[in-house]
């Protein structure tokens, strides 16, 4: 979509937003498939309540774009202009054994310079890509770790009352690969509680869990990380991987032979390319076992 009224685009610039025109998210995504929509990058987080306003205002939807490691985005003209978070320094604060993470964040830097400040916790997350406020949303994990139960209190831009306000993690449940938060929340930063532990303890423990998404993961293809979430008692890559569906391919976009669970774009994969093959996994899935696959990828497909 893009925005062409003038008095809309006034604003924009009155609230220090940064217009980047007809970006295509393909550039944007880790599975490199998106069409094209203008991009808005939010330099002033206080002015977030009146540029919602004004978007709401003049019938503009929007999409909050993280690292852009976790979508399926529809092709073509989109019709939502994306958001993005510019970083605020410093991105990283420390207070005792707890840190202060903004939102924009790259997920792994946190990581490590909470690290070098002798605090961990957060080791098995170091391989997931994406932001700290795309971590908080899907509650990242892998290898034992949970960015959820770390969190203390959370900055949001609540969009049903229009304001930024401090949540505590109380008020939030972080499930399997989903928070509970509103759909128009906009997360600006986090307090984590960590692990007071010496940074060389740390890297190690780092050092292992590279080595098993190396040895496990098709980390040179583009990917979105796992699509389905594991059904309860069983892995989804397990089952996929049992009907040999490996490899399989529609269009451009393939189950990776590396990790079943992987849809990877070989090239010049559509969104409806990876779309049918996912639906395709989920109905042989389905078939097979009577498991209903959910997605764990979030859609931006209409
Ligand atoms: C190679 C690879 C490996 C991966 N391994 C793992 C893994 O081990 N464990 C795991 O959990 N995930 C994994 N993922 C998936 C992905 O990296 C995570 O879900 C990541 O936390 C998404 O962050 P993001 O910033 O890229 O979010 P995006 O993909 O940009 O967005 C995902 C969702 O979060 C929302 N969002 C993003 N930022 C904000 C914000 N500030 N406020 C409100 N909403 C926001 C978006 O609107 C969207 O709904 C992997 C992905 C890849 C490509």
């Amino acid at each position: 979509m893009l925005i062409t009224d003038p008095k809309l685009l006034e604003s924009l610039r009155q609230l220090e937003v940064e217009r980047r025109p007809g970006v295509r998210l393909a550039s944007w995504t880790s599975l490199g498939i998106g069409g094209s929509t203008d991009l808005l990058v939010v330099r002033e987080r206080r002015h977030l309540p009146e540029l919602l306003r004004q978007l709401r205002k003049h019938g503009v939807r929007h999409r909050l774009l993280g690292g852009g490691t976790n979508l399926l985005v529809a092709d073509g003209e989109l019709p939502w202009v994306a958001l993005r978070l510019a970083k605020v320094e410093p991105t990283v604060r420390i207070e005792g054994n707890c840190a202060w993470l903004d939102a924009a964040e790259e997920l792994g830097r946190a990581i490590t310079t909470c690290a070098k400040a002798n605090l961990g916790g957060m080791e098995g997350l170091v391989g997931v890509p994406g932001t700290v406020g795309g971590a908080l949303r899907m509650n990242a994990g892998a290898y034992g770790s949970e960015i959820g139960k770390l969190a203390r209190d959370i900055v949001v831009y609540r969009g049903v009352c229009n304001r930024i306000e401090t949540l505590s993690s109380t008020s939030v449940r972080f499930e399997y690969r989903r928070a509970t938060f509103s759909p128009c929340d906009i997360l600006l930063g986090a307090r984590l509680e960590l692990v007071e532990r010496p940074y060389r303890e740390i890297i190690d423990r780092i050092h292992v869990c590279n080595f098993n998404r190396r040895t496990s993961q098709p980390l040179a293809e583009r990917s979105a990380g796992c699509i389905f979430k594991n059904p309860a008692g069983t892995a989804a890559g397990k089952l996929i991987d049992d009907l040999g569906l490996k490899g399989l391919r529609i269009g451009g976009a393939m189950v990776s032979d590396r990790h079943a669970n992987f849809f990877i774009n070989r090239g010049r994969a559509t969104c409806s390319d990876m779309h049918r093959l996912i639906d395709h996994v989920r109905e042989r899935v389905w078939t097979a076992f009577q498991i209903e696959l959910e997605a764990e990828i979030v859609m931006w497909v209409n």
